[in-house]
């Protein structure tokens, strides 16, 4: 206490020295706390009469020191007062950095402790501003700061009772407020719970002060007269908890059951509850590396036992390639795998041979999708576990299915014919059924009545009758096809033809007046030919039914956010000619080559650095004209279909790919991947 009064005493009596009392102020901040030293400092401010010069450099010490101990609403009007006095341009960049700085003035217990810097602060604020989270999640995910050292803080500042998810999914609904829309409150980032003893309603809010939000939730719910305890949540949880408030699961189950929080809390079954806490943290796991498999939009994830006790890895499939997504340590795997056969109605006891299943799954948000699992022993003693996810699959209408411009009105014009067969084909994963359903769509009108026949059914879309194959019950393509015969149907999609029977009902289908649509696992449209005459259709009835043949490939599309354009080289553009071949109707000219900018990948955070994203069909459509149907029923070899047909301006998949190249959606080396035999 001496050390303020001499403090208080030099500054005195050099009132008419700022340069001095400059000095003395640095001097006595190794000594003193800012905050007694600010205090000074504005008593002499009210106290004393000085010279305008010592008064503007004591305030503007003030104002450092309100800084320095996170007391940015205080600073920020010293520095408004400062700016009123001097007009100075600096205090106005002062001015607006603080004005963002103030969100951080309820953390400042903590942010004293922590000794943030101000670029800190901003950088997070800016974090904050950019991404949509809130500061205190940024502290958290970033800093490391537990949440309780958060809520404490922010609990001393507003003074009002604070709570995190848990607390909250333990408090009870308001009737009312399920009434009202889910938005509202997440406009208003605020929530009403019933007080567990008194009957008073607790308003939880991100912003506790912000009076007018609060008097809107207070009228909306009608708790005009009494007096709602205000409480604080961040931003976050307050939002998980208006997801669980609203979601028809909580409103069946009650709030607080979905927690297993609540069954640990029980003393009385001690025994019971380790077990379900190990239970419910394997549960926990496999949903949520199910979850993040969905929507990083994986296609499968595969569980692989490791051998000598290295624990059970997994990895995701995304746009056709595996990456390790985690490991879980040994302790864990045989739970783990168990914990998946029991989700797919496996036989947990059987170890030594493969199984398959299904598991239906509802997401968090209550997005529902099916999983198809298959078992597989492996060495040690081990098992696998390969999970296939269905419905992933994005519905696409035909404009989005990377059709050229040319195969998008070739393709249009077939389907636009009363019947006939149209055949879409390609190795699995080539995305066949997105094709499909893109064409079905177009197709899809209340005068026609269409059937399908889908193993798996990956895309749902009203107006269809959508059947599931299921061989296990002798629900066949081939019965089903029979069935839908008799079912009065205008357009029939045969969800793959692998077998005789199939391949010939289709045929007889499309030439008694319908338009049948069907998949084939072939490498090209004129192989297609080829194989089904193989198959041992009938030649002359099979050249009558077709209308056309579209053969598909994915690519890896560039990352549209980091590709770069460049110029090839010399030897480069020799590669893309030779690639693309000697063309009789659609030659790759040089003015198609001047005219294209070419890009390469690069790599960024939104592609994993791989410098792809997503991926681009390729095509080749056959659509067989008389000549061609001459060669059909003669039974001709594949390359002298596809010669003939591109005698009649037939670009081949590896032709379409190099068309894509030059547009800038991928590379020649991308197109090459995918088009060798
Ligand atoms: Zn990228």
């Amino acid at each position: 206490m001496d050390e303020i009064k001499l403090l208080k005493d030099l500054l005195n009596q050099n009132l008419n020295n700022p340069e001095a009392l400059n000095k003395i102020i640095s001097q006595f901040e190794n000594k003193l706390r800012p905050v007694f030293i600010l205090e000074v400092i504005i008593e002499l401010l009210q106290t004393k009469k000085m010279p305008k010069h010592t008064e503007l450099v004591l305030w503007e010490k003030a104002a450092q020191l309100c800084e320095k101990i996170y007391e940015f609403r205080r600073a920020l009007g010293i520095y408004k007062k400062l700016y009123t006095l001097t007009g100075k341009e600096t205090y106005l960049t002062k001015l607006e950095i603080l004005k963002n700085l103030k969100v951080f003035e309820k953390l400042k217990d903590l942010l004293k402790k922590l000794q943030l810097s101000k670029e800190d602060l901003i950088s997070i604020y800016n974090e904050s501003l950019s991404t949509g989270k809130s500061i205190e999640y940024i502290l958290i995910e970033k800093f490391k700061v537990p949440k309780d050292k958060i809520l404490e803080s922010i609990k001393n500042f507003y003074q009002v009772p604070v709570f995190d998810l848990k607390d909250l999914l333990k408090l009870h609904k308001v009737q009312q407020a399920l009434n009202i829309k889910k938005s509202f409150f997440i406009e208003k980032l605020c929530l009403p719970f019933e007080h567990p003893e008194k009957h008073k309603i607790i308003l939880v809010c991100y912003y506790p002060k912000d009076k007018e939000s609060i008097e809107t939730v207070k009228k909306i719910l009608q708790l005009t007269t009494e007096e709602p305890i205000i409480g604080f949540a961040i931003k976050e949880d307050l939002l998980e908890a208006i997801e669980r408030y609203f979601s028809d699961l909580t409103t069946q189950l009650g709030f607080e059951d979905l927690f297993i929080e609540e069954v640990v809390e029980e003393p009385e079954e001690e025994i019971e509850d380790t077990s379900a806490i190990e239970d419910s943290v394997i549960v926990q796991l496999v949903n949520k590396v199910i979850e993040e498999a969905y929507v990083k939009g994986a296609s499968d994830i595969h569980w692989e036992s490791l051998t000598g006790k290295k624990g059970l890895q997994i990895r995701f499939r995304i746009d056709g390639d595996c990456f390790v997504y985690s490991t879980i340590p040994e302790t864990q795997k045989r739970a783990v795998i168990s914990r998946i056969k029991i989700m797919a109605n496996l036989d947990i006891s059987q170890r030594r041979l493969p199984q398959d299943g299904k598991i239906k799954f509802k997401t968090k948000d209550g997005k529902v999708f099916e999983l198809r699992v298959a078992t597989i022993p492996t060495i040690e003693n081990n098992e696998d576990v390969v999970m296939r996810i269905l419905g992933g699959l994005n519905f696409r209408t035909l404009e989005e299915i990377d059709l050229r411009e040319e195969t998008y009105e070739g393709f249009k014009k077939i389907l636009s014919l009363p019947y006939g067969l149209i055949l879409v084909v390609g190795p699995t994963g080539s995305g066949k059924t997105t094709t499909l359903h893109a064409a079905l769509k177009y197709l899809n009108q209340p005068n026609k009545k269409i059937w399908t026949a889908e193993d798996p059914v990956e895309i749902v879309q009203e107006g269809l009758r959508q059947v599931q194959i299921n061989p296990k019950t002798g629900l066949t393509f081939a019965r089903v096809l029979r069935a839908f015969l008799r079912a009065d149907p205008d357009i029939i999609m045969i969800g793959e033809t692998r077998d005789q029977e199939t391949a010939h009902t289709l045929i007889e289908a499309s030439l008694t007046g319908h338009l049948v649509l069907s998949t084939l696992h072939t490498n090209s449209a004129p192989e297609t030919i080829v194989r089904l005459l193989n198959m041992g259709v009938d030649p002359y009835n099979f050249a009558d039914a077709l209308l056309g043949i579209l053969a598909q490939r994915l690519a890896k599309r560039l990352c549209p956010h980091c590709k770069e354009p460049y110029t090839p080289s010399e030897e480069e553009i020799e590669r893309l000619k030779r690639e693309y071949g000697n063309h009789p109707v659609k030659p790759l000219t040089e003015d198609l080559i001047k005219n294209a900018t070419f890009y390469r990948p690069v790599g960024c955070s939104k592609c994993n650095f791989s410098g792809f994203k997503g991926r681009i069909a390729i095509h080749e459509l056959l659509i067989p004209d008389d000549d061609i149907k001459k060669l059909i029923v003669k039974a001709a070899p594949a390359n002298e279909i596809r010669e003939a047909a591109i005698q009649k301006g037939f670009l081949t998949l590896k032709q379409d790919g190099i068309l894509k190249v030059l547009k800038g959606e991928t590379t020649l080396k991308q197109i090459q991947a995918v088009t060798v035999r």
